[in-house]
């Protein structure tokens, strides 16, 4: 079509934040850094290359993902520890945070509850900011590599080790669910360590080689009793493809970490959404 005579007066208009996030309520910063200086480690387990697995993180404990023995990226689930149906919401992460997370960004769960389940405590690669690709690190635009795109795309390729089906298989171990009902507690993930962003051209989603090395690590603190799902993703760094076992791929370690109790004095929390969900019926 051709462009109105106004085009250019209407593509010059300032954008504005759709959701201004400056009345949420504040993570409390100030006591998970003093926290942070009690913490003692007390389980770890490890996400082998290709493959996921769960862990348990009790509320008001520590969880770090490890970088281990070379780039990886990781692919995050998280549950309600005590009721699965509440989980981690990508989608409403990113409106409210942005398009990548880091430190002091929380990630909130799904309807009815939206609360923060976990809040991102230390970074070591909140270095990396934005690059001039309009790249950054830990997406929540992504949704997880999974083998029904992949065969859409490969016409009719069978590939079994997508984030979407190490995180279902870890899930139902984990949980001793039949394979196809844990399928459908998986969700859109965090992608830890990826660097992503959109092309400006096209606007597609691109991926890059991760940043990460052995050594660093993303560090949250459990809101509340979380069960969690990380799968080593087979695209290893994602610097060039995934859905297949061609990457150099590595294990991810999960490290839960308990503070002194009372470091905690003074953190509430937090409460499930307070809107009544009358959704207007009479
Ligand atoms: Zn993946």
């Amino acid at each position: 079509m051709p462009a109105p005579d106004d085009a250019d007066a209407r593509r010059a208009i300032r954008p504005v934040i759709c959701y201004p996030n400056d009345t949420l309520p504040p993570a409390p910063m100030a006591i998970y850094s003093a926290a942070r200086a009690t913490l003692r480690p007390v389980d770890e387990v490890i996400a082998p290359p290709r493959d996921a697995c769960c862990f348990r993180v009790p509320a008001g404990h520590f969880f770090r993902i490890h970088s281990v023995d070379g780039p990886q990226v990781g692919d995050l689930n998280l549950w309600n520890a005590n009721d699965l149906s509440e989980k981690f919401y990508s989608g409403k992460t990113r409106a409210l945070h942005g398009t990548h997370v880091t430190t002091g960004e929380r990630l909130w769960s799904a309807f009815p509850h939206l609360r923060p389940m976990a809040t991102i405590t230390h970074d070591t690669l909140d270095w990396y900011g934005i690059d001039a690709f309009g790249g950054s690190v830990h997406d929540v635009i992504g949704t997880r590599c999974d083998p029904y795109t992949h065969a859409l795309l490969s016409h009719g390729g069978q590939y079994h080790h997508c984030c979407h089906s190490n995180l279902t298989r870890a899930l139902a171990t984990e949980t001793g669910l039949p394979l196809p009902e844990a399928e459908g507690y998986v969700h859109d993930v965090l992608n830890v360590f990826m660097c992503t962003g959109f092309t400006r051209d096209t606007g597609q989603y691109f991926m890059k080689a991760s940043p990460v090395r052995p050594g660093d690590y993303l560090e949250f603190f459990a809101e509340i009793d979380l069960l969690g799902a990380l799968s080593a993703c087979p695209g290893g760094d994602c610097s060039a493809e995934h859905s297949s076992d061609t990457a150099a791929c590595y294990p991810l370690k999960v490290e839960i970490l308990a503070p002194d109790p009372a470091a905690l004095t003074g953190r509430e929390p937090p409460e499930r959404n307070v809107y009544n969900r009358s959704h207007g019926a009479v």
